[in-house]
């Protein structure tokens, strides 16, 4: 896993040659896309080894520009994940780690610095737990897709199409773009159903479709043994998990067709150059370590996200990406890489600078329901801290990418200088924490009913 994948390849011939069809194009500031595909998973995508007809799309981006192959995000689940995103900043500081949190309104959000910089700014989200929190923060165009959890896809890229057809063209455009898929529940169109197993017919639809809940009337109700963090014996066969993963990789594949018709909207419509950040806020278990879905464990399966950039502005950059990033840094970098200033202290650092002497430390949580864990990664070792009961997880990762042998019995003074770090490095990211506010009165009425219909809350 730690082949060296570095690219450095300058925009094609038909990216220069389509924004030379543009007069001024290149003197003109360039647009910026975020696109995050919820819980995809890094190894489903085809750098990293896998069929290339997953994501064909990401794959040619990919190939055109620079992908981080060992890129963390801070947090199994999307709302501090996403919030690090939007913010450069890590969940210990920004603080939006549980389900009622919202961002404090003063920390400068990605879309207030584009603002300021001049941009138009806008957001398409399907995700009803990004609704409220603190996510449209200095956004001027907010558009929510569904409040339930469902394939919506194509609704996303249709709203994301018309947001860039009505964007001025006086001004560049910031715009962030949420896919929920390919978030359980797995049920993608017919046409990208192109992965499952021939001849099997599915024993237990609704589990293989990682839908852990069932209805009561019109009211989803949660299957206790989804709150329990003891591994689920669910009795899988290897059929019935490809058929699982099969439908999964469906829907990314359609988020894969739907982007790239986001971005052809903006090559054939808009006179200024494009640059693409495409990332994950999470990824996803298929009972890797006994648990499917994302949110309670932060192995790497949750942990590990694509990350990707590509665009003129690369052009005559240096991204190494054989380098570890973290999400955090995806904000320093796409300002760094259009030359938009930031007068906010991030945690994160740019990937196009060289990186910090010691090199980055790779360091998150989760506190997601009864859970409470946390990581500190210092290669090839990974430290996985139990906060509640101590049965901490030591893994070598270059010997056991796949975290299989738990070495903290065996290297007990490792585990202590980890532990000690990783808590002197908390300390310090709390004693700079914002203030965080909580959802109050209809606004978490709101929210909390959109994360039932998510499975995220009982
Ligand atoms: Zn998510």
């Amino acid at each position: 896993m730690f082949m060296r994948m570095a690219r450095f390849l300058p925009p094609s011939a038909l990216l220069l040659a389509a924004c030379a069809a543009f007069s001024g194009c290149m003197s003109r500031r360039p647009d910026v896309f975020l696109i995050v595909i919820d819980t995809l998973r890094n190894d489903e995508l085809p750098w990293m080894g896998a069929d290339p007809r997953f994501a064909p799309n990401l794959g040619r981006l990919a190939h055109e520009g620079v992908v981080f192959p060992r890129t963390y995000a801070p947090s199994p689940w999307t709302k501090p994940s996403t919030t690090t995103i939007l913010t450069g900043l890590h969940p210990y500081r920004h603080g939006v780690n549980g389900h009622d949190d919202k961002l404090d309104a003063s920390v400068q959000t990605i879309a207030e610095v584009f603002s300021a910089a001049g941009y138009q700014t806008a957001a398409v989200v399907s995700n009803p737990s990004l609704y409220d929190g603190g996510t449209r923060q200095g956004f001027e165009v907010f558009r929510e897709v569904g409040r339930w959890i469902e394939h919506s896809t194509d609704r996303v890229a249709a709203q994301a199409r018309d947001v860039i057809a009505r964007a001025s063209g006086e001004r560049p455009l910031f715009l962030y773009v949420h896919f929920l898929d390919p978030h359980d529940k797995y049920v993608p169109p017919a046409q990208d159903r192109l992965f499952l197993p021939e001849g099997y017919t599915p024993q237990g639809p609704e589990v293989l479709t990682g839908d852990m809940r069932h209805f009561e009337g019109d009211t989803p109700v949660w299957k206790p043994t989804s709150f329990d963090f003891t591994p689920t014996p669910i009795p899988l066969q290897p059929l019935d998990l490809a058929y699982m993963r099969g439908l999964y990789r469906g829907e990314l594949h359609a988020a894969d067709r739907h982007l790239q018709a986001i971005l052809d909207s903006q090559r054939i419509g808009r006179g200024n150059p494009l640059l693409s950040v495409v990332t994950a806020d999470h990824g996803e278990a298929f009972y890797e370590h006994g648990m499917p879905r994302h949110g309670w464990t932060l192995h790497e399966e949750v942990l590990r996200v694509p990350l990707l950039f590509h665009g003129a502005p690369l052009q005559g950059r240096s991204l190494d990406g054989s380098r570890i990033a973290r999400s955090m840094d995806i904000l320093p970098t796409i300002l760094d890489l259009v030359h938009v200033k930031d007068s906010e202290e991030r945690d994160g650092v740019s990937l196009a600078q060289p990186p910090p002497e010691g090199g980055s430390v790779v360091q998150g949580l989760t506190c997601y329901h009864v859970q409470k864990e946390s990581f500190i990664i210092e290669d090839p070792y990974k430290l996985i801290i139990d906060e509640r009961f101590g049965r901490n997880e030591l893994y070598d990762l270059q010997a056991d990418p796949h975290e299989t042998r738990n070495l903290a019995f065996s290297q007990p003074a490792r585990v202590a200088s980890m532990v000690a770090r990783q808590q002197k490095i908390r300390d310090d990211l709390l004693s700079r924490k914002f203030a965080t506010a909580k959802l109050e009165g209809e606004e978490l009425r709101q929210h909390e009913e959109a994360l039932k219909s998510l499975g995220y809350i009982k």
